[in-house]
Formats: C-alpha cells, structure tokens, sequence
C-alpha cells in the first residue's frame, strides 16, 4: 500500500487486514489515517473470482460428496480461502488510497 499524504510504501499485514476490514488504514511512517478506494476494477475482480470459485467449488463438492448441503458449506468455505487472500492482495496492491480527511494547509 502506498500513503496518500507521505507516498510511503508499506506490505498490508493480515492483523491490519482484518482489524481494518472496512479498508481505513494508518501510515506506518507518518501515522496519518487514508483509506482504500473501493473502484469498479477491483469489484469486478472480487466478484468475478468469487463467482467462477463459488461455482467450480460447489460443483466439485457435489460430484465428491452427492449432498446439496456440503456442496453449499464447502464451495463457501472453498470461496472464503480463495477470497480472502486476494482480497488482501488487492487492498496490498491494486486498490488505490486517499486521504481520510481533508488535508489541511501547511502552516
Ligand atoms: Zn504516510
């Protein structure tokens, strides 16, 4: 992830992953607060995946198992470790920052 205010580059942990799940982030270097756009591209993506692993998933956990039930839980337990990781990878390195305030003039 790049900083808005500092242009500072820093690697997304998965603890700063899931504690700011939401996407608002705080610079390693000058502590200053930015969050992560949310643009079509990256939604396109996120979906896209989601949806060729959810189908491929729950279609192999069917043929596996023969049961409606465990095709559901698996595909989505299947979609949750595919979509996780890309999905901080996105926020790592696709997905663009702004500042979360307006930044005020330099005095
Ligand atoms: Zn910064």
């Amino acid at each position: 992830m790049k900083c808005p205010h500092c242009n500072h580059t820093f690697a997304l942990t998965w603890k700063e992953y899931f504690r700011e799940i939401r996407g608002r982030h705080s610079c390693v270097a000058c502590k200053r607060r930015f969050k992560l756009s949310c643009s079509w591209s990256y939604l396109a993506i996120a979906v896209l995946v989601a949806l060729i692993i959810a189908g491929l998933a729950t279609f192999l956990v069917a043929r596996w198992t023969h049961s409606r039930m465990m095709a559901a839980g698996g595909g989505l337990v299947i979609v949750l470790i595919v979509l996780l990781p890309l999905d901080r990878w996105l926020d790592d390195h696709w997905r663009k920052s702004a500042p979360l305030e307006p930044d005020k003039p330099e005095s």
